[in-house]
């Protein structure tokens, strides 16, 4: 064992930690858990531990599933939302490794992440991330199932002489600061029973990681409370979805070299190239970013989502916005397309593939656009030379089969299982006689 490892045995032990969660995810985003007692810990770090990796989603082919757990020791976090009498359990976020190769495994989204990462430090650059993620907390029925009625208007707050929407996210943020994260803000969002947690800005890797672990902190802090928190995009048509805007910049050396003081936007070449590239795979980032049928009930005009592919310095109608910066370390670029139902990992893997592609190609971003781009026609938006993301997953999924750099950065088993995922779960909503039909139809005809 590592010392690194040595020492996580003994603070395991110390901490009376009795269960631990070896945590990975599949290629849908879905976290995935295989729990071993907390005696197994060394073993787990010397030997890793197996599992049958064909009973995971787009993992492996039956006749090659044997698959290993190899536990990352930076990632340990005992998890606060389990009751202390028993000991407590901890969660330590693993690679998944080919067995018959010992290589890492092709499939394993936080490798295709690892990939991006290593292609950036090859040409010089560290990526930071910053997510702001958003989320819609519902009530549940009698049956203890999931609705759609808001944990803060419905008669709940009626009967409630606190504000139990603020209590929630008070417990949610008290469970992510026990786990290390850094909140930098939190508040209600625009819509009813809506909420976002933004934590601070940090690599590429740690960011995915964050991303994975605190949708579960969410979620398990809602479920002690009765409620069902959902990063579904658009759980309540004609309000707000959710996004999760990403925050992105480069440094080397601790340097942003995405600022640039004396440009009039105070963006380096390099940070404008980035953002070029950004454009011009906008459509097969939209697969990975926005990747249910839901998403893009969310990227639609007048909601605060992207619809158009296009930057600004000024307004929140674009697919990319250059937030003012108070110091230059802070010169970054906003992606607004994504979700939080993406998989985070393969998210910001194509993101940074994407805007590496525009510095090693030396694109050239084109000028902001500082109307609201909602407003524009079709005329308008032709003459500014503004495209449209995809606005279904079809297409979405159509604009990845087109796009090499993307699909090269996905790695082909990645991209070809997620294209299959994706294209059977948007043939089945295709085929789907929903409400809205009948209650159009059903009568009229
Ligand atoms: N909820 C909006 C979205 O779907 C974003 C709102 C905001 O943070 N300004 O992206
Ligand atoms: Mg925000
Ligand atoms: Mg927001
Ligand atoms: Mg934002």
């Amino acid at each position: 064992l590592s010392a690194e490892e040595q020492e996580l045995v003994e603070t395991i032990d110390e901490e009376d930690v009795d269960f631990l969660r070896l945590q990975f995810t599949d290629i849908l985003g879905t976290v995935k858990n295989v729990s071993i007692p907390a005696s197994q810990a060394e073993k787990a770090f010397a030997e890793g531990i197996y599992f049958d990796g064909s009973s995971i989603e787009g993992f492996v082919r039956i006749q090659e599933s044997d698959m290993r757990l190899k536990p990352d020791p930076e990632s340990f976090a005992v998890l606060p939302w389990r009751d202390t009498e028993s000991g407590s359990a901890a969660r330590l976020i693993c690679d998944v490794m080919n067995t018959a190769t010992g290589e890492p495994f092709v499939g394993d989204p936080r490798y295709v992440l690892k990939r991006a990462i290593d292609r950036a430090e090859e040409m010089g650059y560290t990526l930071n991330a910053g997510p702001e993620p958003e989320f819609f907390v519902f009530e549940k029925d009698e049956h203890g199932r999931a609705t759609t009625t808001t944990h803060d208007v419905g008669g709940y707050f009626d009967l409630a002489p606190k504000d139990l929407a603020s209590d929630l996210r008070r417990q949610i943020i008290y469970n992510l600061e026990e786990m290390a994260f850094e909140v930098e803000a939190s508040h209600h969002e625009v819509a009813e029973g809506q909420h976002e947690i933004d934590f601070k800005y940090d690599d590429a890797l740690t960011t995915a990681d964050n991303i994975a672990t605190f949708r579960s902190v969410v979620r398990a802090t809602a479920e002690k409370n009765d409620l069902h928190a959902t990063f579904m995009p658009k759980p309540i048509a004609h309000i707000n979805g959710s996004g999760m805007h990403t925050h992105l910049s480069l440094f080397d050396n601790g340097e942003n070299v995405f600022h640039d003081a004396d440009d009039e936007f105070n963006l380096s070449d390099t940070a404008k190239s980035f953002l070029a590239g950004v454009l011009e795979h906008a459509p097969a980032i939209t697969a990975i970013c926005n990747p249910t049928v839901n998403s893009y009930k969310r990227l639609v005009p007048g909601y605060e989502a992207p619809v158009y592919v296009a930057w600004s310095d000024v307004n929140r109608s674009a697919l990319v916005r250059k937030p003012a910066a108070r110091v230059p370390a802070a010169s970054r670029i906003e992606l607004r397309s994504p979700d939080p139902s993406c998989n985070p990992y393969l998210a910001l893997a194509v993101m940074l593939q994407a805007g590496l592609d525009g510095i090693e190609k030396g694109l050239e971003a084109p000028d902001p656009v500082r109307e609201n781009i909602y407003e524009f026609d079709e005329a308008k938006r032709e003459e500014y030379g503004i495209d449209t993301l995809p606005s279904n997953l079809g297409e979405a999924v159509a604009a990845l089969e087109e796009d090499e750099v993307i699909q090269e950065a996905l790695g082909d088993h990645v991209c070809e299982k997620f294209v299959q995922a994706k294209t059977q779960e948007f043939g089945e909503y295709v085929a789907d006689v929903s409400q809205w039909e009948l209650d159009r139809y059903l009568e009229a005809f």
